[in-house]
């Protein structure tokens, strides 16, 4: 067998390493260095065909390094939607801060063990910090512990766990659980997941403002009662995914101390807004929750795959996923945190570095100041729009996020509807700005959020161009 003189050992020589790393961070930082002038999104009316021609069979020889990097920087990467870019208004934003990159290619690189707190335990301690830092942000008490999941969904997961074990116990079918119909999908997902099937699932009604309204909520739990059911969780959320509106937090959680139910506030939008004091008015009640569910990869401009949970009582999460292994060994002293011992994980990234260490090098205070940029630029974002004859708005921003419609005198709901979907469709082609939409009833809404770590004044004055030119494009065809 011939033995080329370029095939690669597993473990690289020092001098395979350095070369491979320089040309790796060269591309990553040539690409941030131009993410503003990067499309908001790339050409994908053809990726369904390229992504067939992609498919192939497994590798059995290795190729050099610059012929993988080549496609995926010239043609992968940017055949996407540009989530890291300043013009990224779709959906929950966040950018993804650089040092966060760094801090992976840290963990990464020495690949220590976190699981348990034994095998690295200062760099546990690491991570016990930053949950105790959000512990603090969020006004929770000394009880609270905490989790870094992977995001949302899967801190919403240990959630309903949580709540189910304390709450239900092991006649799980007659738990009940209620979320809005505003409630983001992954609330019911978790629900599901963790046994509480669709028909012990209830839907809240939300009233014009999109709000959940406490009196149906209670109404449901009374028939639900009265049916021999055991209602024992209620969401509300902290900034819809939606609209951006917050639910009457503090309604929510009176009622269910005086049910005795579970009450779990959903912050994976809104939550990191209570790091800005003339805010924390928007989310009063927040701090009283059972459990709530952060994701730094929004509120904290981190990369995708930083999720967190706070629970109060703390014994509960841990009593809820812990199991003994004769393996493992104890901790010397419970004042420490084990990972482990509070969710679903063993084995996992060290994900607490991708957090303590943008912190600690910007400092809180750069956090609270761009999160409150964001929530001005908002702000005048609407306020600009309100003056646009051809968009409906709807509430003001609770925090970034505001919905609108396109109008004209005559039209009909769904012509509206359809208008819509074309003007977010129209900003997109120009380049500079992605929006999204959401339907809500039979309704197809524009949303804009500012929640980009990369987003300014510049681009936000450039939204609201396109977003007037073409919307005056859109009725002019129209009437
Ligand atoms: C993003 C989001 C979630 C889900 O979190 P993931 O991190 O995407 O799993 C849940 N609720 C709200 C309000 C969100 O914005």
């Amino acid at each position: 067998m011939s033995h080329r003189d370029d095939e690669l050992e597993l473990e690289l020589t020092p001098e395979q390493r350095r070369a491979m790393a320089t040309a790796v961070v060269d591309r990553v930082l040539t690409h941030v260095d131009t993410l503003a002038e990067q499309p908001c999104i790339g050409p994908l009316d053809d990726a369904a065909d390229r992504c067939r021609a992609m498919q192939e069979d497994p590798p059995e020889e290795g190729v050099p390094l610059s012929d993988l990097l080549d496609p995926l920087f010239e043609e992968w990467i940017p055949r996407t939607f540009n989530a890291a870019g300043p013009g990224y208004m779709a959906y929950v934003g966040g950018g993804g801060l650089f040092p966060a990159a760094l801090a992976d290619f840290i963990a990464v690189g020495v690949n220590r063990f976190t699981g348990v707190w034994n095998a690295a335990p200062l760099l546990v301690q690491l991570e016990a910090n930053a949950l105790d830092w959000l512990r603090a942000w969020m006004d929770f008490p000394a009880t609270t512990r905490g989790l870094l999941t992977s995001g949302g969904s899967m801190a919403t997961f240990s959630a309903v766990v949580t709540a189910r074990e304390e709450k239900v116990g092991r006649d799980i079918r007659d738990g009940v659980a209620y979320v809005s119909s505003e409630a983001h999908t992954c609330i019911k997902r978790a629900a599901r997941m963790a046994g509480i099937l669709d028909d012990r699932v209830r839907t809240i009604d939300v009233d014009d403002s999109l709000r959940l309204r406490v009196d149906h909520l209670q109404a449901l739990i009374a028939s639900d009662r009265k049916a021999g059911l055991r209602p024992f969780f209620v969401a509300s959320s902290a900034g819809t995914v939606n609209t951006g509106v917050v639910d009457p937090i503090v309604e929510v959680g009176e009622l269910c101390r005086r049910e005795g139910l579970w009450h779990h506030v959903d912050g994976a939008y809104g939550g990191f807004f209570h790091l800005v004091p003339e805010l924390r008015p928007v989310l009063q009640g927040l701090s009283a929750a059972d459990s709530l569910v952060l994701d730094p990869h929004k509120g904290l401009f981190l990369p995708f795959g930083t999720g967190a949970l706070l629970v109060r009582d703390g014994d509960a999460l841990r009593r809820a996923h812990d199991w003994e292994a004769g393996y493992l060994p104890p901790l010397p002293d419970p004042e420490f945190y084990n990972p482990t011992q509070y969710g679903p994980e063993l084995t996992r990234d060290y994900r607490g570095l991708r957090l303590w260490l943008p912190l600690k090098l910007f400092g809180v205070k750069a956090f609270r100041s761009a999160l409150r940029e964001k929530r001005e630029l908002a702000m005048w974002a609407y306020e600009q729009l309100s003056a646009c004859p051809e968009l409906e708005l709807g509430e003001p921003p609770a925090l970034t996020l505001f919905a609108f419609q396109v109008r004209w005198s005559g039209a009909e709901a769904a012509e509206r509807s359809a208008a819509t979907r074309e003007l977010l469709a129209r900003v997109a082609r120009r380049g500079r700005v992605l929006l999204s939409g959401a339907e809500i009833g039979d309704r197809f809404l524009g949303r804009l959020n500012v929640l980009s770590v990369r987003t300014h004044r510049d681009r936000v004055e450039e939204v609201v161009a396109h977003l007037q030119e073409e919307a005056r494009a859109v009725v002019a065809e129209r009437q």
